[in-house]
This record gives C-alpha cells, sequence and structure tokens, in this order.
C-alpha cells in the first residue's frame, strides 16, 4: 500500500505485519508522517483482521506500595527525589489486596495489575507478592505486577506463583531515556523484559509521551517494542499527566492529533497486542479516546485511580462504550 496516496486505493493490508521484527526507523516515520486519514485507515483495518473492534479489554490497577522509590523518573510523584507531596505507604497486607480484587472482579474486570514503587523487589518482599498473584490468579483474574527490575530467579518465581504478565515499560526512545531518568539505563530496562520473557511470563510494555521528546523518538520507542524477539502482548501507551513537583510538571503537552498518531503506528507495528490506552485519559475528551478506539487502542484501565493519578470514573466509561457501542472483552478472547 502507498499509505501517502492520495487518491482512494483498494488496500489490503496483511494482518501480521511483513515488517515484524524488522522495523526501522525510516518505514516507521512514513507511515506515521502518512495523510492522516490513510494512517487511521490502515490501522483500522490491521485492526479488524486481529481483534473485534468493538470489544475493549478492562483491567484495574492497584498500587500495592505508594510513594519513596529511590528512582528518580521525571514523571512520576513517588520517586523520593521529587516533592510531589505524596505520603509514602509500606506494602500493603495481603488480604486487603485480595478483597480489593475480589471488588474489581466483581465489577467487570478481568485483568488485575499491581504496582510497587520499588527500584526492585527485595528478597522480604517475595513471598508476600508471591501470595498476592496466587491469591488474585485464585480468583479467576489475570494477574499483573509492576515491581521494577527483575533478575531471572524472581521472574521464574513469580511465573511459578501464576503471574500472566509482567510490566515494565521504556517509557521513551534510548535517545531521550537519559534525560528522563538518570538512576537506570535502557539497557537495564531491556534486560528485565528479557528475564520476565525467558521465565515465560507475558510482557507488558509501553511508554508515555508528552515528556518533551521528540515525534522521532516516540516512532524510535514503538520500533524497540516491536523490534523485541516478540513484540509485548500488551503495549500501554500513556500521555503524560504533569504533576507539580516534578521535573516533567511543566512539560509541553502532546498534541491530540499526534497522540493519536502514536496509537495507530502502535496498532500497525504490533498487529497481536493489546494496545491501552492508559493514564492520560482525564485529560481526553470522549471524541479522542473514540479516535484512539477506532485507531486500534483497545484496552484501558477502569477505576477512579492509576497508581496515584486520576482515572475516570467508571460511570464516565461505561456512558462513552454505550454511545460507541463497545463492550468489554471477555476472559478468554484476551
Ligand atoms: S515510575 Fe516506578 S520506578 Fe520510577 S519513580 Fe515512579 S515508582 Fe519509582
Amino acid at each position: 500500500m502507498d499509505i501517502h496516496a492520495t487518491t482512494s486505493t483498494q488496500t489490503t493490508p496483511q494482518a501480521q505485519s511483513p515488517d515484524a521484527g524488522t522495523w526501522t526507523l525510516e518505514k516507521a516515520r512514513a507511515l506515521h508522517d502518512a495523510p492522516f486519514n490513510n494512517l487511521i485507515f490502515l490501522a483500522q483495518t490491521v485492526h479488524r483482521q486481529n481483534f473485534d473492534p468493538n470489544k475493549v479489554q478492562l483491567s484495574r490497577l492497584l498500587s500495592i506500595k505508594t510513594g519513596g522509590c529511590p528512582e528518580d523518573c521525571g514523571y512520576c510523584s513517588q520517586s523520593a527525589h521529587h516533592e510531589s507531596g505524596l505520603k509514602a505507604s509500606k506494602l500493603m497486607e495481603v488480604r486487603r489486596v485480595i478483597a480489593e480484587a475480589t471488588k474489581a472482579r466483581d465489577a467487570g474486570a478481568t485483568r488485575y495489575c499491581m504496582g510497587a514503587a520499588w527500584r526492585n523487589p527485595k528478597a522480604r518482599d517475595m513471598d508476600a507478592v508471591v501470595a498476592m498473584v496466587e491469591g488474585v490468579k485464585a480468583l479467576g483474574m489475570e494477574t499483573c505486577m509492576t515491581l521494577g527490575m527483575l533478575d531471572l530467579e524472581q521472574a521464574v518465581r513469580l511465573k511459578q506463583a501464576g503471574l500472566d504478565y509482567y510490566n515494565h515499560n521504556i517509557d521513551t526512545s534510548e535517545r531521550h531515556y537519559s534525560e528522563v531518568i538518570s538512576t537506570r539505563s535502557f539497557a537495564d530496562r531491556l534486560e528485565t523484559l528479557e528475564h520476565v520473557r525467558q521465565s515465560g511470563i507475558k510482557v507488558c510494555c509501553g511508554g508515555i509521551v508528552g515528556m518533551g521528546e521528540e515525534a522521532t523518538d516516540r516512532i524510535d520507542m514503538l520500533v524497540t517494542l516491536a523490534n523485541l524477539p516478540e513484540p509485548p502482548e500488551s503495549v500501554p501507551i500513556n500521555m503524560l499527566i504533569p504533576i507539580a513537583g516534578t521535573p516533567l510538571a511543566e512539560a509541553r503537552p502532546i498534541e491530540p492529533i499526534e497522540f493519536v498518531r502514536v496509537i495507530a503506528l502502535a496498532r500497525i507495528m504490533m498487529p497481536k497486542s493489546h494496545v491501552r490506552l492508559s493514564a492520560g485519559r482525564t485529560a481526553m475528551t470522549d471524541e479522542m479516546q473514540a479516535l484512539c478506539f477506532f485507531a486500534g487502542a483497545n484496552s484501558i484501565f477502569v477505576g477512579d485511580t492509576l497508581l496515584t493519578a486520576d482515572n475516570p470514573g467508571e460511570d464516565k466509561d461505561t456512558m462513552l462504550f454505550r454511545r460507541l457501542g463497545i463492550e468489554p472483552m471477555d476472559l478468554d478472547t484476551q
């Protein structure tokens, strides 16, 4: 397909991109910069070849250990390096986590994501997080955790406990990474992703846009993800929520059409992945979210809060889904 064609052409894009694993910045850039209608049309076509276009997967997120994090991610209110005013808390008790997960399941969530503000889990924390995975799994939900860097042994232990997904974002391009975080490297991220894959846990990995990066950085981030030995099963795309007291409090917001281009590109480059419209939905209009779903986003977080930032309440999401004719995705089709 000539993605830049200005006249209508009959197109049959491949379900699995013929470029899988061999994306270059140039190829991805050509798609990204195409006329918007051509890009969105291709993204929707690829989406329909791989998913029911009117189903969206719902995940629920719980912060099991908030704040006081030794990492210095420039966007995050939980870093001990920033003055965001967030109060640090200890690791939540296992039974409280299970009680919260039960409520989420009863409200329709099929995947439960548990996040801890750590550089990496300590040996003394592993028994508790393993018990959380086992308990949530026993409720019949998919389990996901984000705990920072993992060594292979920890990943294998979590897999044995029943962990389905591990979230570990690469955040941005390799070039822009050190502008945002100094306490770890891009290579550190890739190493943990490798441990997660080796253990057999599915990978949830994406990034954040609107952190002062160039369009090239956003494209390059997707090239890295699409070229992983196996692309992530879930690709969260977050729009920065600037938080007072963090280094990115004044970051220039990304323009909505630019954001939709990133979603569309992710859909085309990783046709079989769930592309998650993640943090930042409170700053999006219903129309922008609808456009993102049309561009291939098919997963969201539900609930009033993400780890620490606001998220549209369930009523608002339910109403939007009703207006768009979108239904929650069943567990067995995920
Ligand atoms: S994003 Fe995660 S690792 Fe970075 S400061 Fe926040 S909690 Fe820590």
